[in-house]
């Protein structure tokens, strides 16, 4: 399986790097929740690799497509798609027998993303539009039907809600250790994922795409709600842990509430806003159990609605069937010639073509 390949990969990169004498001297680990939602993140956030997937699945695969859609710097560009390409998410393929240069296709695991991307432009579609709507309108082709993705069920196919589901401890469960160097690294320049076309996508990742405010709202939706609580769970420092807080109540995912008054305390409660985040979570946990846990899932749910283990799939709400890259056509609500858009190269090829 190459979800196999992708963990393999990974640990022998590790291996290595552990035995690397330089990483040895005064490196101290830090124990972290073993997590599929963090492991996904490690990749989408960082904001070029987000735009350079979210152009591959418009269509993009060659590198000066995804220069001139994206503006970026050939240095930047050259060392994403190879990053992307180890980490297994794309793969190198030759124009032609005679030609040195590649393509960059969407591998398995890279087109398995695209059920989280939808999960997260629903959330943005929702909350975070302008008075335009939505930059993009869905068709899905299996049923010819305007459509919305949900998150639903494997089991019975019905929406799931954060409420309506309970979790236990999976085959993966656990601590791992990890580099502080890890933890520590800054994600980009959060305004950076506004580039190129609008997007509902980036509008969602420019709030949530830090990983400790990722890592903040998942403990919330695990039922963390106080400070020395979030702190011991996330062994977060607690200047971060405050300023991704206010950050988190300020964009109305978190309410704050005081619940004690001498000392004067305070508890972070998820708003309504903040639990619809949940099918985005629980979507992109789901590609990182398929794909990055070597040892199975580190969280089981169930859905209490029909009784019944579960992973999240995306599909129309139109008629119900996953939704694939593949079977969508889009709508732009803007004109492309503003944000530089090139032309596709081969539409449809990767499903995705702009209408
Ligand atoms: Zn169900
Ligand atoms: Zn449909």
């Amino acid at each position: 399986m190459r979800a196999e390949t992708i963990a393999k990969q990974r640990s022998r990169r590790a291996a290595a790097k552990r035995s690397s004498p330089k990483r040895q001297a005064g490196s101290q680990r830090v124990r972290e929740r073993n997590c599929s939602v963090a492991r996904t993140l490690d990749i989408l956030s960082d904001a070029w690799a987000f735009l350079v997937i979210r152009e591959a699945f418009f269509g993009a695969k060659r590198f000066e497509t995804f220069r001139s859609s994206l503006g970026l710097p050939r240095a930047t560009l050259t060392e994403r798609l190879k990053r992307l390409t180890e980490q297994g998410i794309f793969r190198q393929e030759r124009y032609s027998e005679t030609s040195q240069r590649v393509d960059y296709r969407l591998t398995e695991a890279g087109l398995d993303l695209y059920p989280s991307f939808m999960a997260l432009m629903q959330f943005g579609d929702r909350w975070l539009v302008g008075p335009k709507g939505p930059p993009l309108r869905l068709i899905h082709n299996t049923c010819n039907s305007m459509c919305h993705p949900v998150v639903a069920c494997s089991a019975c196919l019905e929406e799931v809600t954060a409420r309506r589901v309970t979790y236990r401890d999976g085959p993966g469960a656990g601590f791992s250790y990890i580099h502080p160097a890890r933890r520590a690294r800054r994600s980009s320049d959060p305004s950076q994922y506004l580039r190129g076309r609008p997007s509902s996508v980036s509008n969602t990742l420019q709030m949530i795409g830090d990983r400790w405010s990722f890592l903040i709202i998942r403990e919330a939706f695990l039922g963390s709600r106080r400070f020395d609580r979030l702190q011991a769970e996330l062994k977060i420092a607690s200047n971060i842990l405050s300023d991704r807080l206010a950050r988190l109540v300020t964009t109305g995912i978190l309410a704050r509430r005081r619940y004690q008054n001498q000392p004067e305390r305070f508890e972070y409660r998820l708003t309504d806003m903040g639990k619809d985040l949940y099918g985005a979570l629980i979507t992109m946990m789901a590609w990182g159990d398929r794909w990055l846990s070597r040892d199975g899932p580190p969280i089981g749910l169930t859905h209490r609605d029909c009784g019944k283990d579960f992973t999240p799939v995306v599909i129309c709400d139109r008629c119900h069937k996953p939704i694939r890259s593949h079977h969508m056509r889009y709508q732009l609500n803007y004109d492309p010639q503003d944000f530089g858009a090139p032309e596709v190269e081969h539409p449809g090829n990767t499903g995705v073509s702009s209408a």
